[in-house]
Parts: structure tokens; sequence; C-alpha cells
């Protein structure tokens, strides 16, 4: 079996017959190949795109939605299929693939929902004998490039508000994870959307990414992947002055204060940073706790990860934690906490690979808490993509603001406390584009979700991720 990518309608090979290998990531094994794209595709798919926007952004909202509602309605039946799919590339926990392949569905509805209701405004004006309107016009091409932690539900955040609003979409999903992706986009693609309104190109993105990016018929680029990639991307776009959204890294601070609920506040802790192997861009990546609550706090966090998040291949019944995504990532978080330790921090649960054969060949590490982590270690200063947590502790909440805004990054962040009035203020001081209070990082359809800082900017969420991919036009009329 071989995956392909969806140009115009067609499902086609790379122009140069070039593929690459997907590989299971618990055990090395390959899954599939895809074809790897060359410039010779993108201006192909490109050029797609170009080609069928004018058709789909005149044609009814409500169109738009019915094609987009019956869409949602055959992702949903196939959520089986997809969700195997995107275990055997990725590594999640099948359960969890599941709950990934449905956002889609759900993402797909959402924007649906909103397809028929986009509007402008009627402007009064000073002279007598004229008024404004503003129009709202679909921006043109949308080259929409996603990560590979959670392929699905980044790639439905971006795909699903651009349709809505009447723009035409290439996508580029991350060269690791494309098979649950490109089946999913097929799937969409087959309720009838005309050929070239939804387009896919694999390939690395250092080698096509550029093209793709600084293409002139490409109007907007909606990328969610690393900080630095997100800077090279902005670069590029500058050349055309593309428009751009950016949902780049986060290392999200939470704060415990001595009246919260600490078995709560515990739970919430454990699956913010273990869920998806820690690999996910709204994580708890830094715990700030008040004294008072501290040991009891850390012994029940580290009790957690050594008890609660089975390891394992995540097709197995039981298992909470697949394995890291590459060996290169894992390598990565091994650094980190190698380097907190080396400094005087203590491991209090996990720090290592774990044992026995059916780990050999995959990237697996244990649920990992640390304390005593220094300040300006690798773990406090960079974003961690792996299940290692630091954990500190401050002396109240203006220390535990002050540290949590000590980073470049700005995603997510919360706080655990029974007193509004530390919760307002959390909420007001913290730099993040979300706080949650006494919950953790479920992103909500309804609510407009994207960084601050080098977290990135623009939204992607609520009816406010439609505004990246429409475009005000003021109107005068004179009678
Ligand atoms: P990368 O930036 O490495 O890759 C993301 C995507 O960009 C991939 O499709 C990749 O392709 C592509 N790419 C790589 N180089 C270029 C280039 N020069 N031009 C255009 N595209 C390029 O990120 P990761 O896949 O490692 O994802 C993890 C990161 O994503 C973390 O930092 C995480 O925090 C962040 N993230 C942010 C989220 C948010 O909403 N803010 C959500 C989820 C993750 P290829 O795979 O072929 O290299």
């Amino acid at each position: 079996m071989a995956t392909s990518m969806l140009i115009a309608g067609e499902t086609v090979g790379a122009k140069s017959g070039k593929t690459l290998e997907v590989r299971n990531p618990a055990n090395g094994e390959v899954v599939d190949t895809v074809p790897k794209g060359s410039l010779a595709d993108v201006d192909a798919a490109v050029d797609a795109a170009a080609k069928a926007f004018p058709a789909w952004a005149s044609l009814s909202g409500a169109k738009r939605a019915q094609l987009m509602h019956e869409a949602a309605r055959k992702v949903k039946a196939a959520v089986p299929e997809i969700a195997k799919l995107l275990t055997l590339e990725q590594g999640k926990p099948l359960a969890h693939a599941v709950l990934e392949a449905s956002r889609v569905s759900e993402n797909l509805d959402y924007y649906a929902g909103l397809a028929d209701k986009l509007r402008g405004d009627y402007v009064p004006l000073e002279d007598a004998n004229k008024f404004g309107l503003t129009l709202r016009r679909p921006v043109g091409v949308v080259v929409a490039i996603t990560p590979w932690n959670f392929p699905l539900t980044l790639m439905a955040n971006k795909v699903a508000p651009a349709l809505a609003a009447g723009c035409t979409v290439v996508l580029k999903p991350a060269s690791t994870t494309p098979l649950a992706t490109q089946r999913t986009i097929e799937i969409i693609n087959s309720v009838g959307l005309p050929a070239g309104v939804l387009n896919t190109v694999h390939g690395p993105g250092g080698e096509i990414g550029d093209a793709l990016v600084s293409h002139k018929k490409v109007n907007k680029i909606a990328f969610t992947g690393q900080t630095e990639t997100g800077k090279r991307i902005m670069q590029l776009a500058a050349q055309n002055v593309t428009r751009v959204t950016l949902e780049l890294g986060g290392s999200d601070p939470m704060i415990v204060c001595d009246d919260a609920d600490i078995r709560r506040a515990t739970a919430a802790t454990a699956i913010g940073r273990f869920f998806n192997a820690g690999q996910a861009c709204l994580a708890v990546k830094r715990v700030y706790l008040f004294e008072a609550i501290a040991q009891e706090f850390m012994q029940k966090i580290a009790d957690r990860a050594a008890k609660e998040w089975p390891v394992g291949d995540g097709l197995k019944e039981g298992v909470k934690m697949g394995p890291l995504h590459t060996e290169r990532q894992r390598a990565e978080v091994e650094a980190q906490v190698a380097d907190a330790v080396k400094r005087g921090a203590k491991v209090l649960a996990g720090g290592k690979r774990p044992e026995g054969k059916e780990f050999e060949k995959g990237w697996f590490m244990e649920a990992t808490v640390l304390t005593d982590v220094p300040e300006d270690s690798r773990m406090a200063t960079e974003e961690v993509f792996g299940p290692a947590l630091p954990v500190f502790i401050v002396k109240d909440l203006d220390e535990a603001i002050a540290k949590s805004n000590a980073s470049v990054y700005g995603l997510g962040s919360s706080i655990w406390t029974k007193d509004l009035a530390k919760a307002r203020k959390a909420a007001e001081q913290i730099e993040a584009g979300y706080t949650w209070v006494n919950d953790i990082q479920v992103a909500y359809d309804q609510l407009p979700f994207g960084g601050a800082k080098q977290s990135g900017f623009g939204k992607e969420h609520g009816i406010e991720a439609l505004d990246g991919y429409l475009e005000k036009k003021s109107v005068v009329l004179a009678y």
C-alpha cells in the first residue's frame, strides 16, 4: 500500500516518483510510504488551489456549510480507521487517537455552522447622500503547515475555518505523520468538493517549505510548529507580504496556591504533562508550588507519575503513554533532564527509559518529575516537549507570576486556588493566550486560542479564527 497526495481532485504520486517512508515510533517498522513532493508538485498544488478559488469563494455559504457537515459525518464514521493509522505513525495510545480523530468532525461541524453566517456591516456616514458598507471576502489560497504531535486536530483548526470562509487550501503535514491526515483529507474531499479546493503536498519542510511559503499565488500561511521554524516562515512571508498565523512553542506555567485542591490539581498536572507523552504545545511544563502544600503535592505527583502512566505500544490495551515520536525527540528530552540533574536537580519519579524487550525498538521514556531544578537550566528556560516535569517552590503569588512570565513563551497557563482575587490577578497578569482556573488545557472550539510573545500570533478556534481567512473591505455608496 502507498499513500498519495491530493492535487486538483486527483490522488497522485510525486512527479519525481520519489517516496518517503513513514515509521512506527513504537517499533521502528515501516507503516507506509508517501510521495516525496518537490517544487513541481508544490506548483501544481498551488496552481490547482488558485484555479479553484473564484468558484469556491462565490459559492453560497449555505452550500459550503452543507458540504462541510457532510464531510463531518463521513469523517466521524471513519474514526476507527483514521485513529489506527494515527497511532501507527505517531505513537499515541489508540483511545487518545480516537479522541483526536473525533475532534476533526466536531471542528468541521462548528465551522460549517458559521459558513452561512458571515456578513459585513452597514455604516452610516457624515455625508447625507452616502453610506458605507463593509464586505468580508476570503483571502484566497491558504498554505497550511502542521506538526506531528496532533496532526489531525491542528489540520482541522486550519482547514475547517479556511473552507468555511471560502478559501482554497494546500496542506503540508509533517513528514513523519502524513498518513491519517491524508486519509482524512481524502474523506473530506469525497463529499463533492470542487477539484482543487483542498490539496495536499508531502515532503520535507526543509526542502519544499520555502517554496510553499514564498509562492506568489499564496495569500495566507497558517502554521503550527516550532518557534524557530515560525521565525523563518515570517521572514519568507514578508517577501510577498503574505498573511501569517503562527501557533508556535510554549512552556506553560501552573501555579498551585496553598488553598488548592491537591488531589484534583495533581490529577490534572499528570494529564497536563504526560498526555501525548508530553508532546503538546498546551501542556503543564513548569509547576510553581506555594510552600505550605509543596511536599504533599510533590509526593502525590510523583506517585501518579510512577503508578498511573503505563508506557507501551499505543495499540496495546491499558497503555496511557506511547513512545516519544522520534529518536531525536527522546534524545532532546533526555538531554534536558540530564542537564538539570547535573546541576543538582532531584528525580522524584522516572528519569529513565523503561526496561524490557517490548521497549527495545521504540523511543520510550518513563513519566518523569524533578525538583530543585535550577532556574537557568534547560528545563526551566526551554520548551520541554516530552514527559518530564520540573516543580519549583515559591513564597507567594507575586513570585509565582513573575517566574511564570520569565519565559520567551506565552501560550497557556493555569492557577489552582479557591480565592477569586488570586485567580483574577493571575488571569490579568500572566502573559499568555489562555489561563485556566482550577482546570487544565482543554482548548474549546468556542474560545479563541493563540499565543502571546514567541508563542506566535493570530487565533485558531472560535469565530475569531475566521478573521484570519477573511479580509474586510470598505465600500462607499453615493446616491
Ligand atoms: P517543526 O517546526 O519542526 O515542523 C512543523 C511543520 O513545519 C512540519 O510540517 C515541518 O515539515 C514543517 N517545516 C519544517 N521546516 C520548514 C520550513 N523551513 N518551511 C516550512 N515548513 C517547514 O515543528 P514540530 O513538528 O517539531 O512540532 C513541534 C512544535 O510545534 C513544538 O514547538 C510545539 O510547541 C509546537 N506546537 C505548537 C502548537 C500551538 O498551537 N501553538 C500546537 C502544537 C505544537 P517536516 O515534518 O517535513 O520537517
